[in-house]
């Protein structure tokens, strides 16, 4: 029997809330948005949220919305999907990269204050593989030197810092709900604020710029269609009233898992950070130095084992190569760490037994 790396919890009364909508009269822009926005704004505890139709299109408003572009440093990781940095690209910011700390994998914040420029407006961190980062120690620094934060929290829903949830600490946060997430939309993403202005800007420009009053046919600014459908908002509203809950299957998922591994060499599970509560995504465990993780990967797959290598340098993707000069070296701790890390089989309908059989695959595989 196989596993797969992830598979969303889909619910009867999940598709029972999509179906309602396709005997609707309202595909878009209807009565689900607005009430998936509310509910999501209650549950991470902002004024606003903004649905759009991926986590990327709300991380682009969110730098469009604060105003930061063309000459403009962003203060952001190498070690996070590649989303969260290219959306610095698209206003042509200019990502500045700091190494991360080996425990947390999270940005260093002493490496932040470092890299602190002239040019630098903002920093935009990402809750890495679900743990918060310092944040009381970044909002030091964003005050001190007067910079924005936005907050990319997609992976990190429900995680809380000091009993504060991610996404209320930065000007602007964003959620996605791609089907690997903790919860999904199929497609779709959200932007939460406090700031009334920034909640509009990003509002209208993921409806090609129109605004609350102006006519269809009437585009204030530049806007694009980064609009969340019907069926998706439906499917969030669902799937975020039992988000609680499955959140908890996940963290007993992760608690079998890291049972399991303390009878296995040459792997540790990742560490716990006091003070914070991590949202658990994925199920990331580091190799001890000297396998070969390629080959551990090989055989776990020809096994039915699902596994990835989450997360390659984003420094040392192509583009990035082509457009900066990146080399090998440039930031030594990602890199370390992205050599050794492996993602399993995550996700709610995983069993204490399936978690049990998963490792001892994986013992196999190192041996
Ligand atoms: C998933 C993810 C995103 C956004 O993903 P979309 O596929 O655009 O919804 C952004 N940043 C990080 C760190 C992510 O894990």
């Amino acid at each position: 029997m196989g596993y797969p790396l992830s598979r969303p919890e889909i619910a009867p009364e999940d598709i029972a809330a999509v179906t309602e909508v396709l005997n609707s009269p309202h595909l878009a822009l209807g009565p689900k948005l607005a009430a998936f926005e509310k509910a999501f704004a209650e549950y991470i505890g902002t004024t606003y949220a903004v649905a759009v139709n991926s986590g990327t299109s709300g991380l682009h408003l969110a730098i469009r919305a604060l105003d930061l572009g063309k000459g403009d440093e962003i203060i952001t990781t190498p070690f996070s999907f590649v989303a969260s940095a290219n959306c610095i690209l698209f206003e042509q910011a200019l990502p500045k990269f700091v190494d991360i700390d080996p425990v947390t994998l999270n940005m260093d914040p002493d490496r932040i204050r470092k890299a602190v420029t002239k040019r630098t407006k903002a920093i935009l961190v990402v809750h890495v593989f679900g743990l918060p980062c310092d944040m009381r120690a970044i909002e030091e620094v964003a005050d001190e030197y007067d910079l924005a934060i936005i907050e990319d929290a997609c992976e990190a829903i429900g995680a809380t810092c000091d009993g504060t949830k991610v996404g209320t600490f930065g000007d602007a946060g964003v959620f996605a709900f791609y089907p690997n997430k903790q919860m999904t939309t199929g497609e779709g993403g959200m932007l939460v604020t406090d700031d009334a202005q920034t909640a509009e800007l990003a509002s209208s420009m993921r409806n090609q710029g129109r605004t609350a009053k102006s006519s269809w046919l009437a585009h204030e600014r530049l806007g694009y269609n980064y609009r969340m459908d019907e069926m998706s908002a439906a499917l969030g509203l669902s799937q975020l009233s039992r988000i609680d809950k499955m959140l908890a299957k996940r963290s007993r998922v992760a608690s079998w898992y890291k049972k399991a591994l303390e009878e296995v060499e040459g792997v540790s599970p990742l560490s716990d950070v006091e003070g914070c509560q991590r949202s658990w995504f994925v199920y990331v465990v580091l190799l001890d130095r000297g396998h070969t993780r390629s080959e551990v990967m090989e055989r776990l797959e020809s096994w039915g084992v699902d596994c990835r290598a989450y997360f390659p340098p984003i420094h040392l993707q192509p583009l990035y190569r082509d457009l900066f000069g990146y080399k090998v070296g440039d930031f030594p701790v990602t890199e370390e760490i992205a050599g050794r890390t492996l993602a399993l089989p995550f996700y709610n309908s995983l069993r204490q037994s399936d978690v049990e059989d998963i490792v001892e695959q994986l013992a196999r595989a190192i041996k």
